[in-house]
C-alpha cells in the first residue's frame, strides 16, 4: 500500500530527539528516510514549527528545519518532505497581519511548499480574528489548504478553546474558496469535529495524534477498545472517506503502530483514498512532487 503522510514535524528541536527515542525512533532524515522506504510512505507534510516567529515587529513564516538556518533558495530537506508554512498568530497584529502576510509569498511560492499551518490553542487567538484574513486570501491565491492544529494541545500552555474544532465551522463558512484540514481529528471533541467536516464541504480532517509513542499493539487495542470504537462510530456517520487524510505527528508516535492503528478506523476499501489518494486533491501541490 502506497502512503503519503500528511503530518509530521521535521525539526531539530531538542525535545524531539527523546520523543523519537521513545517511539522506537532516531530523529534524522536518514532514519526517517529508511522507516518510510520499509513501510510504503511516499511523502510526508512537516509543519512549519522551525525558526520563523517575531522579527522587526512582523511575524515570519516558520518552515521546516533541520540543522542550520532554513534557506528557502537551497531547500536542502530531503525531497520526501515537503512542508506547510507556520503562523506565528501571538505576533500578528491588526496593523502588521497584511505586511506578515506578504512574506509568506516567497516561501508559498516555493514548490515544497504545500499549506498554512495555524496554531490557535498555543497562540490564543480565534481563527476568525481578522488578523488571519490575509492568510486565507493568501491559500486561495496559491491553492494550498489552511491546517490548523485542533483539540487537546501538546502543552498545559495552550488554551483549549481556540483549538475546539467548533471554531473552524466560521472561517470555513466565510472562506468557502479555502480548504481547512482539522489536524488530529479535534480529538477528544471527534463529534464535534465530524459535524464541522459533515457540514462544510471545505473542510478535510487528518488523522495523525490519536495515539502516541511505541506500544504492543494488542495491549494498546484492549486498553483503547471503547476509544476506538468511538472513533469508529463517528467516522462511519460522517461517511465520507474523501474527508480523512493519514497523518502521524511523527516523531511523537512509532510509525508502524501509527499505521495499524489507522487501518483499524477505516474499512479496507477506503484505505487507498484515506491513506494516499486524498492528500492528494487537498494538498493538490504534492501532485509534481511524487516520485516517478
Ligand atoms: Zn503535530
Amino acid at each position: 500500500m502506497k502512503i503519503i503522510d500528511v503530518h509530521i514535524h521535521f525539526t531539530d528541536h531538542e525535545g524531539f530527539r527523546e520523543t523519537a527515542r521513545k517511539a522506537g525512533h532516531e530523529n534524522s532524515a536518514e532514519h526517517l528516510r529508511r522507516e518510510f522506504e520499509r513501510l510504503g510512505i511516499v511523502m510526508a507534510v512537516a509543519m512549519g514549527a522551525g525558526r520563523g516567529g517575531d522579527v522587526d515587529g512582523l511575524s515570519v513564516p516558520r518552515a521546516v528545519d533541520l540543522g542550520g538556518p532554513f534557506d528557502p533558495v537551497r531547500y536542502g530537506q530531503p525531497e520526501f518532505i515537503a512542508f506547510c508554512c507556520g503562523v506565528e498568530s501571538r505576533t500578528l497584529t491588526p496593523e502588521n497581519a497584511r505586511r506578515s502576510a506578504a512574506l509568506f509569498e516567497p516561501m508559498l511560492q516555493m514548490k515544497q511548499c504545500v499549506g498554512i499551518k495555524l496554531y490557535p490553542g498555543y497562540n490564543r487567538c480565534y481563527l476568525a480574528d481578522p488578523i488571519h484574513h490575509p492568510f486565507y486570501e493568501l491559500a486561495e491565491k496559491y491553492d494550498v489548504p489552511v491546517v490548523i492544529h485542533t483539540g487537546d494541545t501538546a502543552s498545559s500552555n495552550g488554551i483549549l478553546k481556540y483549538a475546539h474544532p467548533l471554531t473552524v465551522d466560521e472561517v470555513a463558512v466565510e472562506f468557502p474558496r479555502v480548504r481547512f484540514v482539522m489536524a488530529h481529528y479535534g480529538n477528544p471533541w471527534i463529534v464535534d469535529a465530524t459535524e464541522v467536516a459533515a457540514k462544510n464541504p471545505n473542510v478535510f480532517i487528518d488523522l495523525s495524534g490519536l495515539a502516541v509513542g511505541k506500544f504492543e499493539p494488542r495491549e494498546f487495542f484492549d486498553h483503547y477498545r471503547g476509544y476506538l470504537e468511538h472513533i469508529r462510530t463517528w467516522i462511519a456517520y460522517l461517511s465520507d472517506y474523501g474527508k480523512l487524510m493519514y497523518g502521524s505527528d511523527w516523531p511523537l508516535v512509532n510509525l508502524e503502530n501509527y499505521i495499524e492503528v489507522v487501518k483499524s478506523l477505516i474499512p479496507a476499501d477506503h484505505h487507498d483514498e484515506v491513506f494516499y489518494q486524498n492528500a492528494l486533491r487537498v494538498f493538490s501541490k504534492l501532485v509534481p512532487l511524487l516520485p516517478r
